[in-house]
């Protein structure tokens, strides 16, 4: 099944989180604390801080600048164009490059050596700056409007990446920290994500709860990994595994190792972001 589809942008409810009941809620209870001279100056600060927050939930208005948009997408061209975009990239890691000299399949000195599980990874922009923020926004502080930017914009990437797949797994989360955060960030997104590809979404589990990657370098990080996912079914031929942000690698490539013990032939990874070298 080809990719190369834009599904519709709108979906009930996506920006009903985009904090403004809340903000607005929060504010009428600061209100009533405030009383004298500083009212009014306090009144302005409310107003500016909603109004921001309205632009930033409504669709019209870029989701980075918050200038007006043009289209249907929650972003303005100036911002798409100085977005950190991960172009010059290992082929099969996504690892960014200082360049491809040799076409678009090029691949990263470890690549060449070890290669991942999967054919091909594809992290379109390079986590930093205003892509940090946005992740920050949706991860952390659970804006379900910086989610739908992000699935918007992996739509778009993999509408021109042209990838043939037949269903999407997203990595599991730990079940302590999907606790802790309220929700499975990466299982919204895969979700999301599949019904606008119209593919189905098939689902892995971790047979076991890995200790944080956090502070392990990359081989540590292997083998913290081996043999932590599962899937629940067979696999067709080909699947997309899906993360958020992709540092070393070291987790998808261990969930395409569990999808091909699975059935699966080839496994190629998506990940919003991809950390730069030496970002762990
Ligand atoms: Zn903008
Ligand atoms: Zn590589």
């Amino acid at each position: 099944m080809s990719l190369l589809k834009m599904g519709p942008t709108e979906e009930k409810g996506a920006h009903e989180r985009g904090g403004v009941a809340t903000s607005t809620r929060s504010g009428r209870q600061r209100f009533d604390r405030v009383s004298g001279a500083g009212l009014r100056g306090y009144v302005a600060r409310l107003v500016n801080t909603i109004n921001a927050q309205l632009r930033r939930a409504l669709p019209g208005y870029c989701a980075f600048c918050l200038g007006p948009v043009r289209g249907d997408h929650p972003w303005c061209e100036g911002c798409l164009v100085e977005m950190p975009w991960n172009t010059s990239a290992c082929w099969r890691c996504a690892e960014p490059l200082p360049s491809v000299a040799g076409g678009d399949r090029t691949l990263c000195g470890r690549c060449l050596k070890r290669p991942p599980a999967q054919v091909r990874s594809l992290a379109p922009w390079r986590y930093e700056g205003r892509m940090v923020r946005l992740v920050q926004r949706y991860k952390f502080g659970a804006e379900a409007w910086a989610g739908e930017v992000m699935i918007q914009l992996m739509v778009v990437a993999l509408a021109n990446a042209a990838l043939r797949v037949d269903a999407v797994i997203g990595v599991p989360g730990h079940r302590e920290r999907t606790r802790q955060q309220g929700f499975d960030h990466v299982a919204w997104l895969t979700r999301r994500l599949a019904g606008r590809l119209e593919l189905p979404l098939i689902e892995a589990r971790r047979r076991r709860e890995t200790p944080s990657q956090r502070g392990l370098d990359r081989q540590h990080r292997r083998r913290n990994l081996r043999g932590a996912f599962a899937l629940s079914q067979a696999l067709p031929k080909r699947v997309m595994i899906i993360d958020d942000v992709m540092t070393t690698g070291a987790t998808l490539d261990a969930l395409a190792r569990a999808c091909l013990d699975a059935g699966a032939e080839e496994v190629v990874a998506l990940a919003f972001a991809r950390t730069p070298p030496g970002g762990i």
